[in-house]
């Protein structure tokens, strides 16, 4: 009530304006106040944050659970511990982000001043997904608010506990002026989408991120767009395949295959398959028992929805493991689905649930082929013990990022951007890659006003600066 309160005291035309027109309106407002800017008060607002996720721990695990059934384990290695790390790294770099950074100068430049003085953009919108929902959007916004912005933060009204206990929590923390939640659904993020926005970073899939996009250009406000498709990962014949099949099964299956740099699919030589097989298969059962639906750290689907979208994908294929369901939990066993053909529907679309189809290629430059004739995914695994053949994947495929011989590692290095590229989105994040996308690096240079005749010869008339050299 308190939020909604000052939030109408700072407008001036109050009840003409739409609730999310207004949300918008106040944040400006307190963008243009000024207080954002000096960096107290964006260490300051980092480290109430910082507060809020080790106060409100318990809030947000339980949520997690209520939404993804996802184990307070999980909750807390997946979600808390990254926001963690990420906010300790932006407090401790702040100043060295935020200073002037000096550039190479040229003769005619050298006793002037040459920076780039990276700003505040204004107000950015952030929109999350629902699989890791409290990540999706916190992360971003320990960025932004680093950065100098304003924030409005749209969570996935999918996620519905996560999405209340953040709008219910968040503001006793962070300036809630300056850092807004909005909730609803579709019809409320088409509302704010038609506002006008200094950035707009989205996390979901790539139908919606050509709509954010469309909106965004209406204002030509420039967009990060974290997408998704179809990751691919390719094991070949030379590595340990017991190894790889540990690390592809814990990528794949984690959070119910609802991860969106999850192993999409597997490409293998058929002399391989059955191993890779045998191998998921042990590793499914050290990890989540025999009995996967009663084991605490098997999750579920999100809702009816996706739980029958997954399961259609399923139809027709040949089930080598798993392939059970129980509607009433939104249970879809760990499955992995062999002799998928390439047009199988389960290879068309992004999967986000617990398949895994094994497609079998002749080696390695069928498997490149398969890959480049695809949209570029958000990432590709490759399992290998040739160092030749890794590098070879890396300068013949296109993704978002790669990772050899292991799943979603690469995710955890704030010093490695992350996005995707294509149809897998378009700008990047974590770390100061975060802090960068949501500045305006502006080129500064100061000169003073001597040496003038230095400058003579490239004042009209042309020989005019002859004489004066
Ligand atoms: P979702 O349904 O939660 O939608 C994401 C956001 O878009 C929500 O806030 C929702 O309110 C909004 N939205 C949905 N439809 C809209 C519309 N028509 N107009 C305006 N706004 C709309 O999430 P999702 O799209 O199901 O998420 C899954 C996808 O997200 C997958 O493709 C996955 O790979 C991708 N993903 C990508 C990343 C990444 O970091 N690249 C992370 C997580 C998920």
């Amino acid at each position: 009530i308190v939020s909604l309160w000052n939030i109408r005291c700072c407008l001036f035309q109050g009840d003409r304006m739409s609730a999310e027109q207004q949300v918008v309106e106040c944040a400006r407002k307190a963008f243009h106040s000024g207080r954002s800017r000096p960096l107290e008060y964006r260490l300051q607002q980092l480290k109430r944050l910082q507060c809020f996720i080790r106060e409100r721990q318990t809030d947000i695990t339980t949520a997690l659970k209520q939404d993804l059934n996802k184990s307070e384990q999980a909750s807390l290695l997946y979600e808390v511990l990254s926001l963690e790390g990420e906010i300790s790294l932006a407090v401790d770099r702040l100043a060295e982000w935020a200073a002037p950074r000096p550039v190479e100068k040229s003769l005619l430049t050298l006793s002037d001043q040459v920076f780039i003085q990276p700003q505040p953009l204004g107000v950015v919108l952030i929109i999350g997904a629902w699989n890791y929902p409290w990540v999706l959007i916190l992360q971003p916004l320990i960025g932004a608010i680093a950065a100098g912005n304003a924030v409005i933060l749209k969570p996935s009204e999918v996620s519905c506990h996560s999405a209340k206990v953040m709008q219910e929590l968040l503001p006793l923390y962070l300036d809630q002026e300056m850092y807004p939640v909005v909730m609803g659904g579709v019809p409320e993020t088409q509302e704010l989408l038609k506002q006008r926005f200094d950035h707009i970073l989205y996390t979901g899939s790539s139908t919606v991120g050509k709509l954010v996009m469309e909106a965004a250009a209406r204002h030509l406000t420039p967009v990060t767009l974290e997408l998704g498709g179809k990751s691919p990962c390719y094991i070949h014949k030379d590595c340990d395949i017991t190894v790889a099949c540990r690390r592809i099964t814990w990528g794949k299956f984690t959070n119910c295959g609802q991860t969106c740099i999850a192993p999409d699919y597997i490409l293998c030589e058929p002399s391989v398959r059955d191993r890779v097989v045998e191998g998921i298969r042990k590793s499914l059962q050290e990890f989540y028992t025999d009995d996967p639906k009663s084991f605490p750290d098997y999750g579920r689907i999100i809702n009816m929805c996706h739980f029958k979208r997954v399961l259609g994908l399923m139809e027709g294929c040949n089930v080598a493991l798993g392939g059970d369901s129980d509607e009433s939990q939104l249970y879809i066993a760990p499955t992995v689905l062999i002799d998928v053909p390439p047009h199988a529907r389960v290879m068309q679309e992004e999967i986000f649930g617990p398949l895994l189809p094994i497609v079998t290629v002749a080696g390695v430059d069928e498997a490149i082929h398969f890959i480049n004739k695809r949209e570029k995914p958000l990432a590709l695994y490759v399992f290998s013990s040739s160092n030749r053949l890794i590098k070879r994947i890396i300068t013949e495929t296109s993704s978002g990022g790669v990772l050899a011989n292991d799943c979603i590692m690469h995710f955890t290095i704030t010093a490695l951007p992350f996005g995707g590229v294509g149809n897998s989105g378009m700008g990047c994040y974590h770390g100061k890659h975060t802090f960068d996308q949501l500045s305006h690096l502006r080129a500064c240079m100061v000169r003073g006003l001597a040496q003038e005749a230095l400058n003579s010869m490239r004042y009209p008339p042309a020989h005019a600066g002859e004489t004066a050299l």
